[in-house]
């Protein structure tokens, strides 16, 4: 055994415990660093069968106590999302269900013996779910963990289908809140209020800024964070995804890096709350994208022209759909096929046979300074930006727990905020997104920015001078051309495997003039498993940058970044390497080698 396994194998903790509701069963546990190993010792099995579940699927763990004033036991509920089959249609498939499991601590007549060793429990527990290291050796007493993260969480009521609120409600805000995360919800009003928002919040009350939407919305929140004149301070701020969206290719992109099985809608979001819960925080390169008019703004997806833009601002009538959406507008595109001509010049990367991906984790709440400030408590809140629609939550007297437990409180753990304990929420107003007046869905016309900071694009000279001879100049017809630097285009679009968050890339394809309309169906059909490239198509070219020229010569036709349309015209862009950070939840990165 590999002293990695050694380590993974070692038992952290072991006790015997009875369960709730009682019933007589008691269970002996073993904490592992990968799981926590239950067996029935009464009534005794038949045979040595022992569960496990996973770190990996859980989220959190509460200690409880009993509200019967005689009653000397302590409990602890661990909350776990273990996928488990499910019946469709065609055959089965898997998702993520919620589990808990509530153990009772009675080894002593004592309950604040018992409480104590709840507590240990419980502590190990999370420790191990936020990547805290520990050991046979770790005194496990609630001051090693950090203090819950605080989160903004910004919710575009009109991405995807426009169920993004009721989504929260039903998937995210109970795991978070098991998870023991704080967070101030906030609804967006219209395009740009989430970019205008995080200009003025102060950095220091915020461990994360997480967006409920498509790619779109946290486009607007890395250009607002790069406007402010702490840029680069403000640019640091770990960024989070968690998909309610028709272009769901961050959260893809996420998901994959997990390792988890490429997955869409709800599984998608369970998967992506889950890594949320976790935490861990990885550098993600941004593009910086000049267009025609010196007009700057930093990408984290994909610059594209062509086929691909067409068909993501074309399919906005069809948002009614969700992600169905860019099927239909790719079928109608390749009936009306169309073609570019286009100037195309790229800085070539030479060694990115092996590309590197600097990984790194940061601490759970991202800061090593204590934490001075006045606690948060969880608010669905509207900063005082829309009163009239009053979105406040009313604490229930009943909580996700106590609804198991009826005669149980729940104990705060210390550092925990004890508002955190209640932790379901009833609406006095809920807000229907569908029937909101005043909110506008965002146009097709291009998104203007005024991108003054940043830091300089040494690769690229001015848009309109003559590029350097190390570039390479392509001019042709093109069918689309696309640069991007994630792993995915849309949540089962794996368009550039071999892409990571910080590999310092940008992801050159282009498909030239001739290629057939049933290639190009096959080439997207394929993309969905990655696998267009071992397609060998003589139209499909795919190189790695660090910097491009793009100079449409067909006078109309639309350029996306992240997919927002913005002007038409000559566009230029250069990585920047790890300039953000992004809560993936995993650090171990996948990749596909090329
Ligand atoms: P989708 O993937 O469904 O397109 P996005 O997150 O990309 O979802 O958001 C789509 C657009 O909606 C973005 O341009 C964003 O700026 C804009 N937006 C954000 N909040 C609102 C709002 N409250 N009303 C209308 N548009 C909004
Ligand atoms: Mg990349």
């Amino acid at each position: 055994m590999s002293l990695g396994n050694r380590q993974a194998a070692e038992t952290l903790l072991h006790g015997e415990f009875g369960v709730y509701p009682s019933k007589g069963i008691r269970y002996a546990l073993s904490l592992t660093q990968t799981g926590l190993h239950i067996q029935r010792l009464v009534p005794k099995p038949d045979d040595d069968q022992r569960t496990v579940l996973p770190i990996l699927d859980m989220v959190g763990c509460h200690t409880l106590r009993s509200r019967g004033s005689a009653d000397t036991f302590a409990y602890f509920s661990i909350y776990s999302y273990p996928l488990k089959k499910k019946k469709v249609t065609m055959g089965s498939s898997r998702t993520r269900q919620r589990s808990v499991r509530t153990f009772r601590v009675d080894e002593s007549t004592e309950y604040n013996k018992n409480q104590a060793t709840a507590e240990k429990w419980a502590t190990a527990i999370k420790c191990l779910i936020q990547g805290i290291p520990i050991s046979g050796e770790t005194e496990l007493v609630p001051e090693i963990l950090p203090r819950p993260r605080r989160l903004m969480l910004l919710l575009n009521p009109c991405g995807g289908r426009g169920n993004a609120f009721q989504q929260c409600h039903s998937h995210i805000l109970p795991m978070i809140t098991e998870a023991d995360i704080s967070y101030n919800l906030i609804q967006t009003e219209r395009q740009n209020h989430a970019r205008e928002l995080v200009q003025s919040i102060n950095l220091e009350e915020w461990d994360g800024i997480v967006v409920i939407s498509g790619d779109g919305l946290l486009y607007e929140v890395i250009n607002g964070l790069m406007e402010r004149h702490d840029w680069e301070d403000a640019i640091k701020m770990p960024v989070g995804i968690l998909p309610c969206g028709s272009g769901n290719a961050l959260a893809g992109a996420i998901n994959f890096n997990a390792g988890f099985e490429q997955a869409m809608g709800s599984e998608l979001l369970l998967n992506c709350t889950l890594l949320l819960c976790r935490g861990t925080i990885l550098p993600m390169d941004l593009v910086s994208v000049t267009t025609c008019s010196g007009l700057r703004s930093f990408s984290f997806l994909s610059v594209a022209w062509g086929f691909i833009s067409d068909v993501d601002i074309e399919s906005e009538k069809y948002r009614h759909m969700g992600s169905a959406r860019f099927t239909v507008g790719t079928m109608v595109r390749v009936a009306s096929l169309r073609t570019y001509k286009g100037r195309l010049s790229y800085l070539p990367v030479l060694d990115a046979h092996r590309p590197i991906c600097r990984s790194i984790t940061l601490a759970a709440n991202g800061s090593l300074i204590p934490f001075q400030r006045s606690q948060l408590h969880r608010t669905i809140s509207d900063m005082g930006l829309c009163e009239e629609r009053n979105v406040m939550y009313k604490r229930s007297s009943a909580s996700l727990d106590t609804n198991e437990l009826p005669s149980f409180e729940t104990s705060p753990s210390p550092g925990s905020p004890t508002a955190l304990h209640s932790s379901s929420f009833s609406f006095d107003s809920v807000l229907d997104p569908l029937h909101q007046e005043g909110l506008q869905h965002r146009g097709t016309e291009p998104t203007t920015f005024y991108q003054v900071n940043g830091p300089k694009d040494d690769l690229l000279p001015p848009i309109g001078q003559p590029l350097p001879k190390t570039w390479v100049t392509v001019e042709d017809d093109f069918v689309l051309v696309l640069a991007m630097y994630e792993s995915h285009l849309g949540a089962d679009l794996f368009t550039a495997p071999f892409s990571c968050f910080n590999d310092g890339l940008i992801h050159l394809f282009f498909v030239k003039a001739g290629i057939s309309r049933a290639a190009l169906v096959r080439l997207f059909l394929a993309m969905e498993k990655g696998t267009h490239i071992e397609m060998e198509c003589p139209y499909l070219v795919h190189v790695p940058v660090q910097a491009f020229r793009l100079e449409p010569l067909t006078r109309k036709g639309i350029i996306t970044v992240d997919g927002e349309r913005v002007e038409y015209g000559p566009i230029q862009a250069q990585i920047h390497s790890g300039l953000s950070n992004l809560i993936t939840g995993s650090s171990k990165v996948h990749m596909t080698s090329y």
